[in-house]
């Protein structure tokens, strides 16, 4: 019985969640399953910003207790990168006084009724600048990616970016409803800022050559699909021919559809959509 109840705890991960100070005030809080997503909060005497919040309640508190370690000031501000749980199913314990700020999109999927505000997809609008203590902080959305409604949180005084599930760790990422191929640009424009540190939206801390080899497979992969599909190849075809060995080391999660060969279905779907369209 000991070393199922060991098992079970060891497949649940035992290492406690990680927080990396990442600038003078900025903190990388990387989970330590995979279920949950990970954090970045910014603190200042007026108020903590904090940029996702976990899966649950349970999730929320693990990263609450560990904001607390370095300071006691409220946390005001909340950012959903997008609506997925694992990225706001903490927000009422992490914040419950907190304005959230998302995409219109993202609050409608999540059926938010707390007070926050949206960032605009439709209009043109860039996103919004928003003042912590004296950090300044860019969050914008950049068109559909990863979901229709993502958001990207850029800290240019401490050379860091929150990724959202744009960018993920050496890991194929899960697709939504969204577009691989202005998800290739939105990745294009975060490597040409002048970053050091990339909070992905799971696993480990990276930096821009990780981020550049997420961007180079999702490309490798854009490429191979369209021809396929252009030469009218069926899914099941693309499936048997994709090739991707440069990209063997990355993780693959069946359970989260997150395979090479769920990333080109997700992706020929997509280009049928746009065909019909
Ligand atoms: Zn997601």
């Amino acid at each position: 019985m000991i070393w199922l109840v060991l098992l079970l705890f060891f497949l649940a991960g035992s290492a406690p969640a990680s927080v990396q100070k990442i600038g003078p005030d900025l903190y990388a809080y990387i989970s330590e399953n995979d279920a949950s997503a990970n954090s970045t909060f910014l603190i200042s005497e007026k108020g903590i910003l904090v940029v996702d919040t976990g899966l649950n309640a349970q999730e929320g508190r693990k990263l609450l207790d560990e904001i607390r370690k370095v300071s006691a000031a409220p946390v005001r501000w909340i950012v959903n990168t997008h609506y997925h749980p694992d990225h706001r199913g903490g927000n009422s314990v992490v914040g419950p006084e907190a304005v959230i700020i998302s995409t219109a999109f993202t609050r409608t999927q999540a059926g938010s009724a707390a007070a926050g505000y949206a960032l605009n997809e439709t209009l043109g609008a860039k996103g919004l600048t928003l003042y912590v203590g004296s950090h300044e902080v860019q969050i914008y959305h950049p068109g559909p990616a990863h979901t229709m409604g993502d958001i990207v949180v850029y800290f240019p005084d401490e050379h860091a970016i929150a990724t959202g599930d744009l960018f993920l760790t050496n890991s194929c990422p899960a697709m939504d409803q969204g577009d691989l191929e202005n998800w290739i640009r939105a990745l294009d424009q975060m490597l040409v800022l002048p970053v050091e540190h990339v909070v992905p939206g799971h696993f480990e801390l990276a930096g821009k050559a990780e981020m550049q080899s997420f961007r180079n497979y999702l490309a490798e992969l854009q490429t191979q699909v369209a021809r396929m599909y252009k030469e009218g190849k069926s899914l099941k075809q693309v499936q048997k021919v994709l090739r991707l060995d440069t990209y063997k080391n990355f993780r693959q999660y069946p359970r989260y559809e997150a395979t090479f060969k769920d990333n080109a279905t997700a992706y020929y779907r997509q280009l049928q959509k746009k065909k019909a369209q």
